[in-house]
């Protein structure tokens, strides 16, 4: 069975998954804040241990490479790249001869600053479905990077400062590499440029990006938290262009909904047919679907697949089922 609880549960086991409420005992897929609290007792990769934003001096942090199994609590576990953020990790859990994996937040197209996601076998997959719709199919990456380049060229032409909002930590550090590698002069928030340092500490190199100073901002790019897009920091800049970097940028209602210029689908995310790429590789015999969409198991379902949507406190069978 599957207890859920602010988190999910093996029952049967002590541990829970990406749990947001303190428990005894929990893996912590990655370092997203919505995915932390500062559990007794902590799993989580070597990278994710290296990149919490928060201290916890109360949590004993269990932190293992990838690729290397070790026994907790009569379960074997091994954790395995997710490709979301730096230190993002899947877990295999195999309890009874079943092999069990959770993903957490995953993405298995390329990212230059996340260790590359794989694909792990298994019986019962329990996947995050964050994109879990047809209509949220990204672009090539590099078609984004170049409608991105566009911006920034056209922008800077017209005399103004491009300003792109990106998550603190993941998007922030990919779009400053992919923009520093290219030669733009990028101009980083504290809190951004913070984590550029830790990422840099775990070896991805950086080019060209510096600590956001003084106001003068002609011929760079400013890559920010979208929380500052309201900052008098920001609103003092009268001449910018802004857009937001997300896989929700393919709602059309994205820009006006934010109130930015426009919005591209960098996303950290897997889409919808990289969803469905995991499950065809693994071939499990049941799917749990977390986050995003209730329509994907459905999707799942319709294909042959044995597939259910896990809703927050729900509770139901899970090895008889
Ligand atoms: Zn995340």
């Amino acid at each position: 069975m599957i207890e859920l609880d602010h988190g999910i549960r093996l029952k049967g086991t002590s541990l829970w998954l990406d749990a947001t409420w303190v428990k005894d005992f929990s893996f912590v897929s990655h370092a997203h804040q919505d995915h932390v609290a500062a559990h007794k007792n902590i799993i989580c990769s070597t990278h994710t241990a290296s990149l919490f934003r928060r201290p916890m001096p109360k949590a004993r942090i269990m932190a293992h490479p990838f690729h290397t199994p070790f026994e907790q609590d009569h379960l074997r576990l091994e954790l395995y790249p997710a490709g979301h953020i730096l230190g993002s990790s899947q877990i295999l859990i195999e309890k009874d001869q079943t092999r069990i994996v959770y993903t957490g937040d995953f993405k298995l197209k390329k990212n230059l600053t996340a260790e590359p996601a794989e694909l792990v076998p298994c019986d019962i997959l329990i996947m995050e479905s964050t994109f879990g719709r047809p209509a949220y199919i990204f672009p090539e990456r590099e078609v984004v990077i170049q409608q991105i380049v566009r911006f920034i060229e056209d922008a800077i032409e017209n005399r103004l400062v491009p300003v792109l909002y990106a998550y603190i930590l993941g998007k922030g550090q990919e779009v400053t590499k992919i923009l520093g590698d290219r030669g733009y002069k990028v101009c980083l928030s504290q809190q951004i440029y913070q984590m550029v340092k830790v990422y840099e500490a775990l070896g991805v190199p950086f080019k060209n990006f510096e600590l956001m100073e003084g106001d003068n901002f002609y011929g760079k790019v400013l890559i920010l938290p979208p929380f500052l897009a309201r900052s008098k920091m920001v609103q003092r800049i009268k001449r910018k262009r802004t857009a937001f970097l997300s896989g929700w940028a393919l709602d059309p209602t994205t820009p006006h909904r934010l109130g930015v210029d426009e919005a591209f689908p960098l996303s950290d995310h897997a889409d919808f047919e990289e969803l469905l790429t995991y499950v065809r590789a693994v071939k499990p015999s049941l799917v749990y679907t977390l986050h995003g969409f209730p329509e994907f198991a459905a999707h799942l379902r319709k294909q042959g697949i044995r597939a259910k949507h896990l809703e927050p406190k729900m509770q139901l069978t899970f090895w008889e089922d």
